[in-house]
Formats: C-alpha cells, sequence, structure tokens
C-alpha cells in the first residue's frame, strides 16, 4: 500500500458485491451519484458494480492545465479489475466484454447538465462478443450504435451546428429509417433490425470521421479516458455554468465520474428502463409515482423520444419486477427517510438500481410530504419543518386562476400537470426570443415541442412552460419543479412549427407574442388572458373568501406553520405603511410593524400639494402652515394603522427620503404645478435646482432632513403621538416606537430625540393623556454600527436597516449596480446579490459588531432588521444566529420568514446536541 503521503490520496472508491469504500454522507467527495450508489450497496440494494473518482480529481484536474494526479491512471485500471472480477467479464474482451457506463454526479444534482456515455467498451470485436454471450445480436448493435453516437457527441464534439435544426446523428438516424420504411412516419428506433442497425453503426462511423477528422476510437482504454475527461470537462460547459450560477452551487466543487457496469434494458420485451418517485412529486401524493420504457436504455425515458408508460402499469407486464421496486420503494424511504427520485433498469426481468437521491419538489408537495411523513412516524416535527424550503413557500402562495373565468373559456389541450400554478402570457417558441422579451418587460410563456438543457435561460425567464412532448420526467417537467415554475408537458395535440414560428391546436393557429393561459395544477392549457385569483392559502387567510376545513392546502401550511411558532425565537414582523398591508401581514402570522415608511403616505391624493408647498416655503411660517394641512392626514393613517394592530408594536420612522423626490421634474409638470399653486414656473425650477444633489443616497434626507427642519419632525410626531392617544382612547392598546434614521453620530439622535420627547411631552399634556412609546434608531450607516455603544445610550431600539447599510458598507448604490454585479457574479468576486442576501462576511461582521455594542451598552435593547433582506432565507438565519429579536419583511413574505427563523432555532439546537455529544 501507499507509503508516502501524496501517495495515500484516495482518487478512486469502489462499489459493488453489498460493499463500498463510501458511503451515503460522501456527497462532497463522491458526489450525490456516487455517494448514493456507495449507500445503496451497502444496503445490499442491488447496484451494478463500478467505482467512483473523487471530485477532488475535477479539482485538481483544473489546477493542474487539465492533467491528473500521476497515481490516478493505476487506481483506475485496479478499481477496474475489481468490477471485472465481481463480474467475471473483462474490459475489452473478445469472448465476455464488460462494458460500462461513465456517469458525472456533482454534489447537488444537476439534471441533464453534464454528459454521460453508456456502453462504453464496444468495438468491431467486442460487438461480436457481446453478440455471441448474450444470443442477440440485435440488442449488442444497439449498444453499439448508441455508444457511437453518445462517445461522438460528448467526447469528440460531433453535435448540431447552430444553422442546423437537428443532431447530426438523429439525422442519420431518421435518413436510415425513411430508406427502410418508405413512406412510414414516426416509426420507432425499435424497428430497425440488425441489418439496419449495422448500417447505422457504419454511417455514424463516417459522420465521425468527416465531423471530428479523426477516427473512432476503438480501444477500449482509449474510450475510457477520453470518457472520463470529457465529464471533467463537461463541469466548465455553458449549460453547466449557468446552471451553477442559478442555483449558487460553487464552482470549486467540481463532479466526481462514476465509471459504472452496465446493465441492459435494451435486451428485447422483458426489459426496460425508467424513473420513480417513492411519492408524487408535483401534487405530494403518498402514490408510487414514475415511468418506464420496454426495450430502452436509460436516457430514452428522459429524451421524451418515446412516450413511457407509468410504473403502474408494470405490474401487467412484468409482475415480479413490479413487486421488486415496490420493495425497493419502501426500503429507499425507511432507510433515506425522505422521498426519493430514482433510476431503475431491468435487464431480463431483473431489477437493477442506478442513481437515488431526494427527489425534487414543488411547493406543495415539500409541504405534504413534510406534514404525512410526521405523521407516518417518518421523520420528526423538526425533521418536517426543515424539509420545506422556505423559498418554495412562495409557489403555494403563487396565483390560481379565478375559477368563474376559467369556466367561461374552454380547455384547448390537456397535458402532465407538471409544476403547479396559473400562468398567463405571450408565447415564445424559442428560449433566447423568450428571454429577450422578458427582460422588454413582457409576461411570457416558453412554448416548445420538448425542452432541453439550452433552454435553460427562456425557462428561468418565462412565466410558466409548455411543452408538447415528454412525460413527468421529461426536463422540462424536472427543471420546472425545482425553479417552481408553472409547467404543463407533453400536450400532444399541440402541433408547434418552430419555422413559421407558430402553433396550432383545436383548429385554432397561434402565433408568436400571441396570449395562452396554463394550470400547470391540473395540466390544462386555456386562449389568451385568464385572470388569476389568490392561492387557496390566502383565500383562507387574507381574502376570508374559503372555508380553511375546504382546503387541504391551507390545512398542511397550517400545520407547518404551528410548528415553526414552537420552534422560533425569533419574530416576524412586517414592512407596512397603510392599514391594508399591516392586515394582510397579520393574517400571515406578522407581530408587528417593523417598518412604517412615512413618505409614500405624501403621495396620495391631493397630500402631495402640501407637502410641495411646504418644500416651496420661503420661511418657517409659511412651512409650518404647510406642515398644519399634512398633520391631519398623517395622524389619521397612523390611527388606522394602530387600530389594525390592536396593541402589536409599530416601528415608524420619520420622513427619510432628500425633498426633491416630492418635486415634479419634468417642464411639463413643473408648468401645471406653478399654475396650481400660483406661483411663477421660475421658483419652483429653482427650488429644484437648489435641492438638486449629486448624490442623493449621500444628501439631505434622513435625520439630516429633521435636523435641518426640526418643524417636519415635529409635525410627525405630533401625528403619530395624537393618533395613539386617539386610539387608546378607544380602547385599543398601542405600541409606538419611533424610529430615527441614518444615525451615525450620537448627537444626531440625540439632537432628534428632544424634538419628539418635547412634543410627545406636549401632545399628552394638551390631550391629558399619558401614552407609551420607544425610541429607537436605524443602523445604516457604518458609522451607525461603529458607534452603537454610544448611540444604545439614548436609542431604546435598533433595527439593521440593511439596503442602505449595504449600499454604504460597499459604496455600491443598489439601483446603480445593474452593470456590473453581473459581471462580478460571472467572476466570483461576489457570490450573491449583497442586495438581496446579506454579505455576511462584510456587512454582516458590522451588524454583529452593532448587535454586541449596542447589548454591552444597553442589555435590553431591542434589535430587529427592516431591509429587504429580511424576507429572504438565508439572511433570516444569519439574523437568527446574530441573536435579533426579530425580522420585518414585506407582507407576502411573512411565512417565508416564519419557516426560516423556525429553521434557524431548530438547526442551533442541532449544532448545540452535537456539540454536547463531542
Ligand atoms: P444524469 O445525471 O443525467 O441522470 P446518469 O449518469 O444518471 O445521468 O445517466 C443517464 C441514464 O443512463 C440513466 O437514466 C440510466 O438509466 C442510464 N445509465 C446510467 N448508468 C447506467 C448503467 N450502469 N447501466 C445502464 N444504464 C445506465
Ligand atoms: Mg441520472
Ligand atoms: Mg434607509
Amino acid at each position: 500500500m501507499a507509503t508516502t503521503s501524496s501517495k495515500s490520496q484516495k482518487y478512486v472508491y469502489l462499489f459493488g458485491n453489498k460493499k463500498a469504500d463510501g458511503n451515503g454522507g460522501m456527497k462532497p467527495l463522491l458526489g450525490g451519484k456516487g455517494a448514493n450508489l456507495a449507500e445503496m450497496t451497502r444496503i445490499g440494494l442491488p447496484v451494478p458494480p463500478g467505482f467512483t473518482i473523487t471530485t477532488e480529481v475535477c479539482t485538481y484536474y483544473y489546477a493542474h492545465k487539465k492533467t491528473y494526479p500521476k497515481e490516478l491512471w493505476g487506481a483506475v485500471k485496479s478499481a477496474v479489475a475489481n468490477t471485472e472480477k465481481i463480474l467475471g467479464k473483462r474490459f475489452g474482451d473478445v469472448e465476455k466484454p464488460l462494458l460500462v457506463a461513465v456517469r458525472s454526479g456533482a454534489r447537488d444534482s444537476m439534471p441533464g447538465m453534464m454528459d454521460t456515455i453508456l456502453n462504453l467498451g464496444l468495438n468491431d470485436q467486442t460487438v461480436v462478443a457481446l453478440e455471441k454471450a448474450s444470443g442477440n445480436p440485435r440488442f449488442a448493435w444497439d449498444c453499439y450504435r448508441r455508444f457511437i453516437q453518445m462517445y461522438g457527441d460528448v467526447v469528440m464534439g460531433v453535435q448540431k451546428s447552430p444553422s442546423e435544426d437537428h443532431e447530426p446523428f438523429e439525422v442519420v438516424i431518421e435518413k436510415l429509417k425513411a430508406e427502410l420504411f418508405p413512406g412510414k412516419e414516426h416509426v420507432e428506433d425499435t424497428k430497425i433490425d440488425v441489418k439496419g442497425l449495422k448500417e447505422l453503426v457504419a454511417r455514424f462511423k463516417a459522420l465521425v470521421k468527416e465531423r471530428a477528422g479523426q477516427e473512432f476510437p476503438t480501444d477500449p482504454w482509449e474510450q475510457l479516458k477520453g470518457a472520463i475527461g470529457a465529464v471533467f470537462g463537461s463541469w466548465m460547459n455553458d449549460r453547466a455554468i449557468v446552471y451553477r450560477r442559478k442555483y449558487n452551487i460553487p464552482t470549486e466543487w467540481g463532479t466526481a465520474v462514476n465509471v459504472q457496469s452496465m446493465v441492459f434494458g435494451n435486451t428485447g420485451d422483458k426489459s426496460g428502463s425508467g424513473v420513480a418517485f417513492t411519492r408524487d412529486p408535483a401534487s405530494g401524493e403518498k402514490v408510487f409515482y414514475g415511468e418506464f420504457l420496454i426495450n430502452a436504455q436509460g436516457e430514452d425515458v428522459v429524451a421524451g423520444v418515446r412516450t413511457p408508460k407509468p410504473v403502474a402499469e408494470l405490474i401487467k407486464i412484468m409482475p415480479e419486477a413490479a413487486a421488486e421496486l415496490e420493495r425497493v420503494r419502501q426500503t429507499l424511504e425507511k432507510h433515506f427517510r425522505d422521498v426519493q427520485d430514482f433510476e431503475f433498469t431491468i435487464e431480463d426481468g431483473k431489477v437493477f438500481m442506478l442513481q437515488t437521491r431526494n427527489g425534487k419538489r414543488t411547493g406543495l408537495a415539500a409541504i405534504r410530504f413534510a406534514v404525512e411523513m410526521e405523521k407516518e412516524g417518518l421523520i420528526t416535527w423538526e425533521e418536517a419543518v426543515q424539509r420545506v424550503p422556505a423559498e418554495q413557500l412562495d409557489q403555494v402562495l403563487a396565483p390560481v386562476f379565478d375559477r368563474a373565468a376559467v369556466k367561461a373559456t374552454k380547455c384547448i389541450a390537456r397535458g402532465l400537470p407538471a409544476g403547479p400554478g396559473a400562468a398567463t402570457g405571450q408565447i415564445y417558441f424559442n428560449a433566447d426570443r423568450a428571454a429577450e422579451a422578458a427582460h422588454r418587460g413582457q409576461k411570457v410563456l416558453l412554448v416548445r415541442v420538448e425542452t432541453s438543457p439550452e433552454d435553460l435561460r427562456g425557462m428561468i425567464a418565462a412565466e410558466g412552460i409548455l411543452t408538447a412532448r415528454g412525460g413527468v420526467s421529461s426536463h422540462a417537467a424536472l427543471v420546472a419543479r425545482q425553479m417552481g415554475k408553472v409547467c404543463v408537458c407533453g400536450a400532444s395535440v399541440l402541433q408547434v412549427d418552430y419555422q413559421a414560428k407558430q402553433m396550432s391546436v383545436g383548429g385554432m393557429t397561434l402565433k408568436e407574442g400571441d396570449f395562452l393561459s396554463i394550470d400547470g395544477t391540473v395540466g390544462e392549457v386555456y386562449p389568451g388572458e385568464i385572470k388569476t385569483a389568490p392561492s387557496e392559502i390566502i383565500q383562507v387567510l387574507i381574502a376570508k373568501t374559503l372555508d380553511a376545513k375546504e382546503s387541504r392546502t391551507y390545512q398542511y401550511y397550517a400545520q407547518l406553520m404551528k410548528w415553526c411558532d414552537k420552534a422560533t425565537r425569533m419574530k416576524v414582523r412586517t414592512n407596512a405603511d397603510s392599514p391594508d398591508q399591516a392586515a394582510n401581514a397579520i393574517g400571515f402570522g406578522a407581530v408587528g410593524i417593523g417598518l412604517c415608511r412615512t413618505e409614500h403616505m405624501f403621495f396620495e391624493g391631493n397630500r402631495i400639494d402640501a407637502m410641495r408647498e411646504m418644500i416651496l416655503a420661503d420661511n418657517l411660517d409659511d412651512r409650518k402652515k404647510a406642515l398644519a394641512k399634512l398633520l391631519p392626514y398623517q395622524r389619521n393613517d397612523f390611527a388606522g394603522i394602530f387600530r389594525e394592530l390592536k396593541g402589536l408594536p409599530a416601528t415608524i420612522r420619520t420622513l427619510d427620503p432628500p425633498l426633491h423626490e416630492f418635486l415634479p421634474h419634468e417642464a411639463d409638470a413643473q408648468k401645471d404645478l406653478a399654475a396650481k399653486m400660483g406661483v411663477p414656473i421660475e421658483k419652483i425650477q429653482r427650488r429644484v435646482k437648489e435641492l438638486h444633489e449629486f448624490n442623493p443616497m449621500l444628501g439631505l434626507r434622513g435625520c439630516r432632513l429633521g435636523i435641518v427642519h426640526p418643524e417636519i419632525t415635529e409635525m410627525q410626531i405630533r401625528a403619530i403621538i395624537e393618533a395613539a392617544i386617539l386610539v387608546q382612547k378607544e380602547g385599543i392598546p398601542v405600541k409606538p416606537e419611533i424610529m430615527i434614521v441614518l444615525v451615525g453620530f450620537p448627537k444626531e439622535l440625540q439632537n432628534q430625540l428632544e424634538v419628539v420627547n418635547r412634543v410627545a411631552q406636549q401632545v399628552q399634556e394638551e390631550q391629558k393623556t399619558k401614552v407609551k412609546y420607544m425610541v429607537g434608531t436605524m443602523i445604516e450607516v457604518p458609522r451607525g454600527a461603529l458607534m452603537a455603544d454610544e448611540i444604545a445610550k439614548d436609542a431604546e431600539f435598533f433595527s439593521f436597516g440593511t439596503n442602505d447599510l449595504t449600499q454604504t458598507t460597499l459604496g455600491m448604490s443598489r439601483d446603480d449596480s445593474g452593470p456590473f454585479l453581473q459581471p462580478y457574479a460571472e467572476a466570483e468576486i461576489i457570490k450573491q446579490n449583497p442586495f438581496a442576501t446579506i454579505d455576511q462576511l462584510g456587512v454582516g461582521k458590522l451588524m454583529e459588531m452593532a448587535v454586541a455594542l449596542g447589548r454591552k451598552t444597553r442589555p435590553d435593547i431591542k434589535l430587529g432588521i427592516c431591509g429587504e433582506h429580511g424576507g429572504e432565507p438565508s439572511s433570516v438565519k444569519f439574523c437568527h444566529r446574530i441573536g435579533l429579536n426579530y425580522v420585518s419583511c414585506s407582507p407576502f413574505r411573512v411565512p417565508i420568514a416564519r419557516l426560516a427563523a423556525a429553521q434557524a432555532a431548530i438547526e442551533e439546537k442541532k449544532a448545540k446536541a452535537t456539540v454536547k455529544k463531542k
């Protein structure tokens, strides 16, 4: 065995014969596929033997100019020898040849993103051996033509050029079929006989020679080397890169390569290949779900070339294999304790397992799986909470079609309900055009005969996806499930004509740009634009148009939220500026307002006139007169909010934006305003000019406004306190929390605090009523965070304004970041958009510092966050970890934040438990 440390590095892990070097916990090293092949082997499931080359080799490969560690090839050879021994076959042998599959496998599955090569090891000699050994020449030659096709495509680059519509190998097949079956259309590949297949092999070889400029390799070892290189190479192909970016998969993870002995689903009618889920991943129902093709190799099922049959029908065709699969299904769920998505092949009646992983699922299915598996005792309630990706709750809150509107139209096509939800938009038949249209602001439906990984950009941009071909495991369905896109697939009555950019269905012809609607919950297609209605959960909670008892979806949701409350430490509040918004958020379980912006209130009706009058006033007296006109409006707004909150706290921030935002900048509008106010237009133009700022984000705004114009703060505080007393007198408790913004100097806060307390005192005396209120500050500039201990002397609470804190810490304007954020992401300078997900290392460090400093001065200081990040799951979890009391987010994000907060609490508990164990 190895002696030096560099040699002791293990690059190759074996599996086979119920033994495996690796296990399911080794996904970072072996990739998801490799780790689970090892795990399934260990628990005695029928896995064809083979081995996994680790992701470390991939890392090495890219770090060393695409070369391998020198020990690798030796290790591969002895691993092949191990497989040979188990099976009694030999690689490249002319009697009992071993054939292998070379399969990629990253840590997280990247469906269809990288390339797999089957039947490797065949050449003109071994194919004859396979023919003899199997006694099935048709099968042997079918394998050979498939191998040349895959290897030619993946390793030798024989692919369609941009000017071609079809894959060159497919063109050759179609041409041969046309010669063999003149006048017949849609002949299945299985109808080509041995002679035809031999001819196909010859033509494929010629095609490879012509396109790649070299002969197809005959040496199996050379083939193996080429295939391994291609899998590692595919880690950096465009598709893989786009996919990783979308799902934030780091490039440095790398892919593993699995080399596995072949089993054959294409030996005849007692064989087949399929994919299945242990439960329905779209609806979440506990039924065996999936499909298979008789006499086919795996790729045929996914590619959507032939239409597969549902697994339920296997019982009729191969009862024993069906029973075995049912056993496998149960074993998998018991062992992995989660819904599995697996691939199998049946060779002459015997079932083999080729892959398993936790099944991707829709938001609805995720909730249902979690709730039902808890009930079945398979998982604990804490695990159930962790099983639902917080972001996916969005899907169950997504709109559905208005029932009346659907009744009034007619369904023109039906397909498989592959991604639930309702989508309406303009149709596009090509991914690029769809993406462009979406970029122009259109709502887009991508319509394709079937989708492939090249369509990913278009799928991301589209509201929904509609395909004419393909089953529940087709590429379209897979991706839709993962992205939570509305999807109907395999709507076979659609006749799509890419050339003419149109499709016909039910006697109708639709052109690109026409409107269409699809319902991915039932799999139906409707012409035109259909009104959408809120999800059942919203109908129960917010609109109150549906009884909770009538909605199963709501009941799953409610159970999940109940568990969340049990787990959570951190509270969830909402950002709301009106009583309506507050009511919605409370329906979703918010326990207060974390940010009430007052400026929006000034835009309604003719309030803006008073606001403008205030801004245009030449002297304090006139300004106060204008402010006095605003007072009743503000008081009314606050009173409405307090009434809605019924004693829940409301953090209200004082005026924040620069004043020029309230003045018109266009000449026409300025003219109108001048006329309305009876002032010369020059006066308005002069004021606009005076207020012009080179850098408004850093200008006269926030507390600076209130310091320069204390009368503005005075009016706002008067409105808040008067409203509070008014509502309190109605018998409704109130909890106003006044927030002074953009504070960096302790003196700024002290200055405004004096105004707040003076006016509040005055109002209470006038009203002869006491009311409790708190005063705190938004931490949103770095100096505020750095001075937090000093600021906390006066602030009873901090709320992190992470939008501005991110802008000011990074020195990046969110609104101007468009041109460089994407290049930054591509160069991996930043991993995530810092305006969507908190930059934990930078901005987060400031937050942690402010938390510590604030608590040092005032141990019971209340800490929250009110930036956009407060509704983003990973940021919410971060807020939990640094010990905030609450997060605040927009009303419709509240359920997502609640789930993320609960998950953070459970993660923390688990982490503590493992530390204790150690
Ligand atoms: P992907 O990651 O794209 O799913 P896989 O490596 O799983 O790619 O391979 C694609 C298909 O090839 C699988 O669906 C499976 O049916 C088939 N396949 C993979 N390995 C083998 C094997 N050892 N024997 C037979 N078929 C295989
Ligand atoms: Mg697979
Ligand atoms: Mg701000």
